[in-house]
């Protein structure tokens, strides 16, 4: 539910005068006080939430400085660039920057020029930062410190990283200044966890109680198929649709190095503009894929997950999964990097049952390496349960992220995930066939893995079947109508149900609820995933759902070419001012300007997105365009 908060009238008055935003989104202005207020916090909001808001606002209000400490450096370029377009004085701190262009920076915020200021964690730590730190804490001219992705902390959350542990160190040297730490992804742990490591009290002592946001997103609809058939060729399909629903990006994330470069090329062989992307490439390869990405010159990345934190562009229409992410919060955190403009986007997740395998696999070589504790090993462990579960289970996507998230999900349909719109087939005999199998399990030891058995039930001739004298059974051949991907998706169900698990060298066995199943004392639900390709021939006919904050309606033919030719001088400037395209403008605020037609300055700064800032150095090019359709 998306209900506006009253905000500070001077906090709004800034956001609408350097944004050109009208409204806050929820919890926007509760977390822009907490800084205002010189007040500790944690504010978990999802992907898109719009977090940078949070800490970018009240240096605005107080006249005060916010430190930002951000784990990536492209992150801190763009922002920067992005606030200054907005003439929003902000610089960053990193290892990238030369010795001369380091000093200047903290020159400019000694001498009060900057807003903000971004900075790696390792550096906010050095001695030489901390006393800056120090001073300006002194002459009470440090507003607030923000802990951009605070995730990073806690080794219960998906990306660890050690240097994080060291931000509490700011806090002594910065006594009665307010931290705000945001994340978009945190479990109840990995939220304990942050509040600890970086000691946020409340004003009486006590440690602060999370703001967390609304974690629905309703402009993704999520397809799971959670038997891969052809990958590439699953994805080719809906990179095609993509393409056909208009412009935008896709990224699809492999759980290998080698895959990313093999599904690009298949890719790339069926007419799609895509690049490999992955830690092994060379830096200059990888800031190039990124460059073009972001700046709309590249469609489709296949990449693992180094791919991302940086990437901001925000008409990604589609975020493909060719594996099995990681943990849950991985896949939000992955899948959210669709529609950041609030326009509809599609998630997609393919996996099979051996990507389960392959994690874990991972999980432990890196463990043995790195010399983890088991405790980790264990949690990370029970991360990749619960994406399995997230994956096989058939209920509603929007609700399973919702409710993992510790929320309610207010529908009961949700109409935008593969489960709600029906691109499952509900198996009318489910009971029947659940315990036919079950009892192929049965029949055959519990020694056999789910390949085997499904050859039982089909009546396969081979050769292994006929040795272990398994074609005498009396289950041989009962489901001979049925075929091997069908049958293979239902035992998962079975798994996934907790009526069989897996034994040593991947047996299927019996649980107390496979049993109580046997008995008819349990009953089951099965199901099939719909062929991928029909469901994306009935996506297309359904009509574009937008967002609360969009005006429903589609772009007319007319709209459509006038905002073609506003792309294309968003393109323009974009270049000549070395930014990405979002940065000029998103497409939601070009949609909105093909709607509104706007004819002179005034007009267009009513439009959500345009602020004054941007109006004074490009508004007469925009003016221009759109005047060449009256
Ligand atoms: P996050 O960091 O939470 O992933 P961002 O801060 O990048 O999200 O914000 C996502 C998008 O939403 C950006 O394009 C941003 O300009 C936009 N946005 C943020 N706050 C608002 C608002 N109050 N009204 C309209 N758009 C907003």
């Amino acid at each position: 539910m998306r209900v506006e908060e009253r905000a500070n009238p001077s906090v709004l008055e800034a956001v609408r005068r350097v944004w050109g935003f009208d409204a806050l989104r929820p919890l926007q202005a509760r977390a822009i006080e907490l800084a205002v207020e010189n007040r500790d916090g944690l504010v978990v909001l999802p992907t898109g939430g719009g977090k940078s808001l949070c800490y970018q606002t009240p240096p605005l209000v107080t006249g005060k400085v916010t430190v930002v400490l951000s784990p990536l450096i492209a992150l801190m370029r763009d922002q920067v660039r992005g606030l200054e377009l907005h003439g929003y004085p902000a610089a960053a701190l990193h290892s990238g920057l030369e010795a001369d262009e380091a000093r200047e920076t903290i020159a400019r915020l000694r001498a009060g020029e900057l807003k903000l200021i971004l900075c790696a964690p390792e550096r906010a730590v050095n001695p030489g930062f901390k006393s800056l730190l120090a001073e300006l804490a002194d002459a009470g001219r440090l507003g607030a410190i923000a802990i951009d992705e605070a995730h990073c902390i806690s080794q219960w959350g998906h990306d660890f990283r050690p240097e994080y542990r060291r931000l509490r160190e700011l806090r002594e040297v910065t006594p009665g200044v307010g931290m705000q730490a945001f994340t978009a992804t945190a479990t109840p742990r990995v939220r304990e966890d942050i509040v600890h490591q970086l000691g946020l009290r409340e004003r009486g002592g006590e440690s602060v109680v999370p703001l967390v946001g609304d974690f629905d997103r309703p402009n993704l609809t999520y397809r799971v198929r959670a038997r891969r058939t052809d990958g590439a060729e699953q994805i080719s399909a809906a990179i095609g649709a993509m393409h056909e629903r208009g412009e935008g990006g896709a990224i699809v994330y492999c759980l290998s190095r080698a895959k990313t470069e093999e599904l690009a090329g298949k890719l790339r062989a069926a007419g799609h503009d895509a690049e490999a992307y992955h830690a092994g490439l060379n830096a200059k390869v990888r800031h190039d894929v990124e460059r073009r990405f972001t700046n709309e010159q590249l469609d489709v990345v296949c990449a693992t997950v180094a791919f991302g934190m940086g990437i901001d562009r925000s008409n990604v229409r589609l975020v493909a999964h060719a594996n099995l992410p990681k943990s849950v919060e991985a896949y939000q955190q992955e899948a959210g990097r669709a529609g950041r403009d609030g326009l509809e986007a599609e998630c997609m997740l393919l996996t099979s049952p051996s990507d389960a395998a392959r994690w874990r696999q991972l999980i432990e070589r890196s463990a043995e390496e790195t010399g983890a504790t088991p405790e980790s090993v264990a949690a990370q462990v029970g991360l990749l349960q619960e994406m399995q579960r997230f994956a096989t289970a058939l209920v509603c996507r929007h609700r399973a992220l919702c409710e993992h998230f510790g929320q309610a999900f207010p529908k009961d349909n949700c109409a935008a995930c593969d489960v709600c719109l029906g691109e499952t087939e509900p198996e009318p005999e489910s009971q029947r066939l659940a315990q036919m199998i079950l009892s192929a399990v049965a029949r055959t030891q519990q020694g056999y893995g789910a390949g085997h058995v499904v050859d039982v039930l089909r009546g396969s001739r081979g050769e292994k079947i006929a040795r272990a004298g398994h074609d005498r059974l009396s289950v041989f051949g009962l489901l001979s109508e049925r075929t091997r991907g069908e049958l293979m998706a239902f035992v998962d169900q079975l798994l996934a149900a907790g009526a069989l698990e897996l034994g040593e060298f991947k047996t299927l066995r019996f649980t107390a609820h496979g049993a109580a199943l046997m008995r008819g004392e349990a009953t089951i639900r099965l199901a099939l995933p719909m062929g991928t390709r029909q469901a994306s021939s009935e996506r297309r006919e359904r009509a574009p759902r937008a967002s609360s904050e969009l005006e429903a309606r589609p772009l007319d033919a007319d709209e459509k070419r006038l905002f073609e030719s506003l792309r294309a001088l968003r393109k323009s400037i974009a270049e000549e001012l070395a930014v990405p395209p979002y940065v000029v403008f998103s497409d939601a605020t070009l949609r909105e300007l093909c709607r509104a037609k706007p004819r002179d300055a005034r007009a267009m700064l009513r439009v959500k997105g345009v602020g004054p800032k941007k109006v004074e150095s490009f508004g007469e090019r925009f003016l221009e365009r759109l005047s060449e359709q009256f």
